[in-house]
C-alpha cells in the first residue's frame, strides 16, 4: 500500500491505530508502466528534479507530444508525493517551452560583456573549441588552480561543478558562487557530521518503501518546526507535505518563527522569536529539560559524549533570560520544552535560517543536542539517520576522482580558504570558500583566478551578497562561461560564453536524496545540453582519460555498479542497466532505525557513531580540533556589523529570503502564471510599522542601510514584529528585456535585497553569513512606477 493510502483528515483516538483510507479509486492513473499511449499524447513516469523546481524530485506525468511537453500532472504512484505538486510544477509546462529560453550557445568578446548586441550564436563544437582555446590560454599562463567553478542550487548538479573543477580542469576550486559562509545547509550538515557523524532528519517514513505502513514506523506525537515553512520551500528533499501528513495522523506542532506561518497558526505552541536568537533559545530548552529531569538517562548515558559540559553551558540560560534574549514570553519557552521533552517520539524539521546568521552553527548545534538528549536520534519518527547522498554522494566521490586521485592530479591544499579557514586545513569542507574566491579576484591572493564557469546560479540576482561588489570582481577574469536556460542579469552582465542547458524533461540523470533511487529521464529533445553532456564534452577534450564514459545514461550505470552496500558488496547487479532503473522507477536502499545499537554507522562496523569518540557529542572534539566552541552557544549577532555608528538611523531588523509559493531563488519570474499571483518583490510589515513610516499596503518602500537601497512593496503582515520586516529575494525583471544591456541588467539591482547584505562578513569558522540579521530603515518610493508587461 502507498504512502498516501495511509493519510485522511481524521485524528486517531488516543491509543487506537492509525486508520486507512480505502485506496483511491482511479485504477487507470496507478499505472506500473513507466510509459504509455494515452490518445494522442505519450504518457512517461518520471521524476521532475530538476530544474526549474527544487531539489526534491516529485514523481511526475508528463505528457508529450510531437516531441514538445503538453501537460504535467503528479505521479499518484510517485514514491514520495504521491501525486502532489507545487504550482512551480504545474507550471512545468510555461517554462519548458517559454519563448524566453536559449538553445544555440553563444559568445561574445570579454570586452563587449553587458552589451547585449555582441552576442554571436555558435554551433556546440564552435563553442567547446572555444573554451578549450581559452581554457589551454590561461593554464599556460596562470596554471590550473586559477580555474573555480560555481555551483548553485539546484539543477541536478551537486556533483557536475566538482567534476569539472577536479578532473577536467585540474583545479582544487569548486564553491557556491557567490554564498557568503556557505550559508545554505552547509553549516547544518557540519553540525550533523561533526556532533552524530551523518546527516539527520526529521522522520516521516521517507527512507522506507511502505512509508507511513512500515511496521515499525511510528508517527512523532510532535514535531518542531524550526524556523523553515517547508510547505512552501520543499527544502534539501524534504516534502514539506509529509508534515501535513503527519498533522492529519495526529502529530502536534510546535513552530518556532519569527513570522507566523500556516503551520505556526496551526501550532500547539507558536514561538515568535526574535531573528538570530536561536541558539538561546535551544539552550533554554535544554536546561529546562536537564533541570526538570525530561532527558533520557539511558540514551545519554550509553550513546552521548560531554553531557556534563553541554548541561554547565545551558545552565547559563535560564528561562528568564532567554525570554529576554529571544522575545518569547517565558512561561511559553517552558511550556514548550516540557511538550518537546516528554513527547515520545518527537521530531525537529529546521530550516535555511540557521545557516543565515552568523552564529548560527552554535545554534544548529543546540538544535542538534536536543535531539540526542531527549533520545530521538534514529529512532521511528525521531531525527533519523539518513543514508546520506546515495547515489549522488558516490557520483560525487566518483567523478571529482574521475579514476584518478585527488593527491596525484592537483593539490588540494592549494584551495581557496586554506589561508584563512581551518576547517579547510583539515579537509573538513568538500569546497573551496566562496568569500575567499570574492577575496582572490579582487586582490590576486593567494592566487589570481582568471577562468569562472558557472553552472546553476544566477548571483547577481540571487545568492550572492553585495551583488555590485560581485559584478566588479567577476569583470575581472579573462573568461567566463555560464550555463542557463535564459539569459540572466549573470549572464548578460559577465559571461563571454554561454551554454544553454536542457530542463528537466530533457535530461537523462539520477535522483536521490534519502531514499529512494530514481530515473530522469528525457521525454523531448532540443538543442540544449544537460550539464552531465556539458561536463563530459568537455572532459572528451581535455580529459579524456579521465571522462571514459560517451554519455551521461553509461557514466550513470558505471555510478550504479560502483554502490556498495554495508557489507562492501555491490548493490546493483552488474547487468544492471538505467533502462531496468527506469522501468522500476524507484530502487530503495536498506533502511533500519537504531543503526548506532547495530554497528550500521562506523566503518569498523562497531556499535556508536561515526564520531572521534563513537559517540554522539555534545561537546564535539572535531570542532574543538577546528578552533571553534565545542557546545553549542549563542552569541548576540552583531546586526549592525563592524561599524554600528553607519547604522544608527537604520532602526529596523531586516530579515530575508523567506520562500513563496510562485518562485524558486530567482527562478520563475518570468512566467506569466507566477506572475499574475505574485507580480512585485514584496516587504512585509505590521500595519503599526507601516503607519509610522507613512507606507500604505501595495505603496513601493524603498528599503535602505549603508550598503544600498532597493525597492519592494508593502504588504501588511499582523503577524510580524513592528520592528522587524521580511524582504524578499531573488528579485529580477525577465521582461525588461530592453534594458538587458549595461551595469544594471533585467532592473536587477532594483530590488535584490542582498545589496544590503555584506560578503566577507560570515561566522566563527568560516560559516553561516548575516543574510538575515541586518539593520535597515524604509520610507515610501514614490518616484518609482514599473508596469507588468510579460514581453511577449
Ligand atoms: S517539491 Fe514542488 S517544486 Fe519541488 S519537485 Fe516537488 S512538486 Fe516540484
Amino acid at each position: 500500500m502507498g504512502r498516501k493510502a495511509t493519510v485522511r483528515g481524521e485524528e486517531p483516538a488516543k491509543g487506537e491505530a492509525m486508520p486507512r483510507c480505502p485506496r483511491p479509486i482511479n485504477e487507470e492513473l496507478y499505472r506500473d508502466e513507466w510509459t504509455w499511449q494515452e490518445g494522442e499524447y505519450t504518457v512517461y513516469r518520471n521524476c521532475q528534479y530538476t530544474a526549474p523546481g527544487c531539489h526534491n524530485g516529485c514523481g511526475v506525468l508528463h505528457y508529450v507530444k510531437d516531441n514538445k511537453l503538453v501537460k504535467i500532472e503528479g505521479d499518484p504512484k510517485g514514491a514520495l508525493s504521491n501525486g502532489r505538486l507545487c504550482m512551480r510544477c504545474l507550471a512545468m509546462e510555461e517554462m519548458v517551452n517559454h519563448p524566453f529560453r536559449i538553445y544555440h550557445p553563444m559568445k561574445r568578446d570579454p570586452s563587449q560583456r553587458g552589451n547585449d548586441d555582441a552576442w554571436e550564436v555558435i554551433t556546440w563544437d564552435e563553442a567547446y573549441d572555444l573554451y578549450v582555446e581559452k581554457a589551454e590560454e590561461i593554464l599556460g599562463k596562470y596554471g590550473k588552480k586559477s580555474f573555480c567553478i560555481l555551483g548553485g542550487t539546484g539543477r541536478n548538479t551537486t556533483w557536475q561543478f566538482a567534476a569539472l573543477a577536479t578532473t577536467v580542469m585540474g583545479s582544487p576550486n569548486y564553491t557556491f558562487g557567490f554564498l557568503s559562509g556557505n550559508s545554505c545547509y552547509v553549516p547544518r550538515m557540519n553540525v550533523c557530521f561533526w556532533m552524530g557523524g551523518d546527516v539527520m532528519v526529521a522522520d516521516c517514513a521517507q527512507c522506507v518503501e511502505e512509508g507511513y505502513d512500515h511496521p515499525d514506523y511510528v508517527n512523532p506525537e510532535v514535531c518542531v518546526i524550526w524556523c523553515c515553512n517547508p510547505i512552501v520551500s520543499n527544502a534539501d528533499g524534504f516534502f514539506g507535505h509529509w508534515i501535513v501528513d503527519l498533522m492529519r495522523m495526529g502529530t502536534k506542532l510546535i513552530v518556532i518563527d519569527p513570522r507566523l506561518t500556516w503551520m505556526g497558526a496551526q501550532a500547539e505552541h507558536y514561538l515568535q522569536i526574535k531573528p538570530g536568537t536561536d541558539g538561546a533559545l535551544a539552550l533554554g530548552w535544554i536546561n529546562i529539560i536537564i533541570q526538570e529531569d525530561l532527558y533520557d538517562h539511558d540514551f545519554v548515558e550509553r550513546w552521548t559524549y560531554g553531557f556534563d559540559q553541554l548541561a554547565a553551558r545551558a545552565a547559563e540560560y535560564p528561562p528568564e533570560r532567554v525570554a529576554e534574549i529571544t522575545g518569547i514570553p517565558e512561561d511559553l519557552i517552558v511550556a514548550s520544552a516540557r511538550r518537546y521533552a516528554t513527547a515520545k517520539p518527537a521530531s525537529v524539521q529546521w530550516g535555511l535560517k540557521f545557516d543565515q546568521f552568523k552564529n548560527g552553527f552554535g545554534a544548529a548545534m543546540g538544535c542538534a543536542a536536543l535531539w540526542a538528549l531527549t533520545g530521538n536520534i534514529d529512532v521511528p519518527g525521531g531525527n533519523i539517520v539518513v543514508n546520506t547522498g546515495f547515489i549522488s554522494g558516490d557520483a560525487r566521490r566518483m567523478f571529482s576522482g574521475m579514476k584518478n586521485t585527488a593527491g596525484e592530479e592537483f593539490d588540494m591544499t592549494e584551495r581557496l580558504g586554506q589561508d584563512e579557514f581551518v576547517v579547510e586545513q583539515m579537509g573538513l569542507e568538500p569546497q573551496a570558500h566562496p568569500d575567499s574566491l570574492l577575496k582572490a579576484l579582487e586582490t590576486g591572493e593567494p592566487y589570481p583566478i582568471k577562468f569562472l564557469f558557472e553552472q546553476s546560479s544566477n548571483f547577481l540576482a540571487n545568492m550572492g551578497a553585495d551583488p555590485q561588489r560581485l559584478l566588479a570582481a567577476v569583470r575581472t577574469v579573462d573568461f567566463f562561461v555560464v550555463t542557463d536556460y535564459y539569459m540572466t542579469p549573470t549572464a548578460a552582465a559577465c559571461a563571454d560564453l554561454f551554454l544553454p542547458i536542457a530542463m528537466s524533461v530533457e535530461r537523462t540523470g539520477c535522483r536521490s536524496m534519502f531514499n529512494p533511487t530514481r530515473a530522469i529521464s528525457p521525454v523531448v529533445t532540443t538543442n540544449a545540453h544537460t550539464d552531465e553532456d556539458i561536463v563530459l564534452d568537455i572532459g572528451h577534450r581535455l580529459n579524456p582519460e579521465g571522462t571514459p564514459w560517451a554519455n551521461a545514461t553509461e557514466f550513470w550505470e558505471d555510478v550504479l555498479h560502483n554502490i556498495r552496500d554495508q557489507a562492501g558488496k555491490p548493490y546493483y547487479p552488474p547487468d544492471f542497466t538505467f533502462d531496468d532503473l527506469r522501468e522500476k522507477m524507484y530502487v530503495w536502499e536498506p533502511f533500519e532505525y537504531r543503526k548506532y545499537e547495530k554497528g550500521l554507522l562506523r566503518s569498523d562496523g562497531q556499535p556508536g557513531f561515526s564520531t572521534p569518540t563513537g559517540r554522539f557529542e555534545f561537546y564535539s572534539l572535531t570542532a574543538e580540533a577546528a578552533g571553534g566552541d565545542p557546545l553549542p552557544h549563542y552569541v548576540p549577532e552583531p546586526n549592525k556589523n563592524a561599524d554600528p555608528e553607519a547604522f544608527e538611523d537604520y532602526p529596523l531588523y531586516l530579515t530575508t529570503g523567506r520562500r513563496s509559493w510562485e518562485f524558486f531563488h530567482s527562478e520563475h519570474r518570468h512566467l506569466k502564471s507566477m506572475r499574475e499571483f505574485h507580480p512585485w518583490p514584496q516587504v512585509e510589515m505590521t500595519q503599526e510599522t507601516a503607519d509610522k513610516y507613512g507606507i500604505e499596503e501595495g505603496d513601493w518602500v524603498l528599503i535602505e542601510n549603508p550598503r544600498g537601497s532597493v525597492r519592494e512593496k508593502c504588504v501588511i503582515n499582523p503577524s510580524m514584529h513592528p520592528d522587524t520586516i521580511m524582504a524578499e529575494h531573488g528579485w529580477w525583471y525577465p521582461e525588461r528585456r530592453g534594458e538587458i544591456s549595461g551595469d544594471n541588467p533585467f532592473g536587477v539591482f532594483d530590488s535584490n535585497i542582498n545589496q544590503l547584505v555584506p560578503m566577507e562578513d560570515y561566522g566563527p569558522l568560516g560559516y553561516c553569513a548575516p543574510y538575515d540579521t541586518q539593520m535597515c530603515r524604509i520610507s515610501k518610493c514614490t518616484d518609482y512606477h514599473p508596469a507588468y508587461d510579460p514581453g511577449y
